[in-house]
């Protein structure tokens, strides 16, 4: 988090206690903080306060975003979506396959591009709404979001993307774009965990998800998490901010691990589009060694990196990601993703520069994958 962020929040856990539904001059005071904080989010996106909704995560913004389109379009059964969503997306596809709603999952590249023939092709009068996510969070992929805005509103379906990787990373100007609805997350801003955003363009259809009380002007019913929701109007201030350094200082940070990385440790690709990427965004394929054993080692160094192989759901499956990609599946297993930020130093790349490859050769030393490799070329 960063210490803005906290500092701005810490008074409304306890001076500033009061709900800012209440009448009194108490909870005004607080209702007028909120809606500042509305407003840096706004500003941060180009967009008007009343087209905010603060929720509790990314996984809601997403959620209220497609259910709540698809609920107000009932005669509509169609959704799509690419193949390489967030679970968040990913997995209402299938809840809503399961319900009984065609739902198509666009194609990718072995660049982890995605196939904009596919997505022309899949649009129907059935269809209700597209929701492509912005950047991929596994590899950093941007997806052209104003051309296939474009492309979707030409046929007068709404379109939603999910900003959360992107937010922070790229300007976003949400006045001039074709997106109708984004969803982002707080702790990928600095923002504290178990906060979101949903921006809904004026006049778009929606019905809300979160049914319950008047707040978020009856869109997203729920007292609202006031710390939270100002520590993020924070974060979305200092992160316009900072979007200059992330995509020089930050990106030139990934370029020199990345670099290093392919000098150093042999039967190694870079995952994804490396034209159209994050700045701060590295995922990085070991062969014949799995991405599991070599987070581990790291995090004994106190190196904290993320596995692009996910076997979070314990699963031996390398990630839907890297499948859609068709990255084969010797790379696939051996795939962590570092996520840099301008909290991160050139010293701490090369202490990673320093550690990693002795651990790769330690774990290929293991592995009969690598023997069998070696063998194949000759080289035992
Ligand atoms: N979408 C993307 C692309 C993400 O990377 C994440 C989280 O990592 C989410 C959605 C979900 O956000 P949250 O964890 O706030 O629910």
């Amino acid at each position: 988090m960063a210490p803005e962020a906290l500092e701005a929040m810490l008074p409304y856990f306890s001076e500033f206690y009061g709900n800012p539904s209440s009448m009194h001059f108490f909870g005004g005071q607080v209702q007028k903080k909120v809606n500042e904080a509305r407003e840096q989010v706004a500003d941060f996106l180009g967009a008007e306060p009343s087209e905010i909704i603060f929720t509790s995560c990314g996984t809601e913004s997403d959620n209220t975003a497609i259910l709540g389109t698809l609920d107000s379009y009932p005669e509509k059964r169609h959704f799509i979506t690419s193949r390489v969503e967030h679970p968040a997306v990913m997995n209402v596809s299938s809840h809503l396959s399961r319900k009984g709603y065609r739902t198509t999952e666009v194609s990718v590249d072995r660049e982890g591009r995605l196939d904009l023939d596919e997505l022309k092709e899949s649009i129907a009068n059935e269809t209700a709404l597209v929701s492509i996510m912005y950047a991929n969070n596994e590899t950093g992929v941007l997806f052209p979001v104003e051309e296939i805005g474009e492309i979707v509103k030409s046929s007068g379906i709404p379109f939603h993307t999910d900003g959360v990787q992107a937010a922070g990373k790229i300007p976003l100007n949400m006045k001039k774009s074709t997106v109708d609805l984004l969803s982002l997350s707080g702790h990928k801003l600095h923002a504290p965990k178990g906060v979101g955003v949903l921006y809904i363009r004026k006049g778009t259809r929606f019905s809300p998800f979160m049914i319950g009380g008047h707040q978020e002007k009856g869109r997203r019913g729920g007292t609202e998490n006031v710390p939270y929701i100002i520590g993020l109007g924070k974060a979305c201030e200092l992160a316009k901010k900072h979007l200059e350094e992330e995509n020089t200082r930050v990106r030139a940070l990934r370029d020199y691990l990345e670099v290093k990385i392919l000098e150093k440790v042999p039967n190694t690709l870079v995952n994804g589009d490396r034209n159209n990427r994050l700045p701060n965004t590295l995922s990085v394929s070991f062969e014949y060694v799995e991405g599991e054993s070599i987070l581990l080692l790291l995090s004994d160094l106190g190196i904290c990196a993320s596995s692009g192989s996910a076997c979070t759901s314990g699963s031996l499956e390398p990630s839907h990601v890297l499948r859609a990609m068709g990255v084969p599946f010797t790379a696939a297993h051996g795939s962590i993703r570092f996520s840099l930020s301008i909290y991160n130093t050139k010293e701490e790349m090369d202490y990673i520069i320093e550690h990693l490859p002795p651990i790769i050769q330690r774990l290929r030393d293991i592995s009969p994958f690598w023997k069998d490799y070696l063998k194949a070329q000759g080289k035992v």
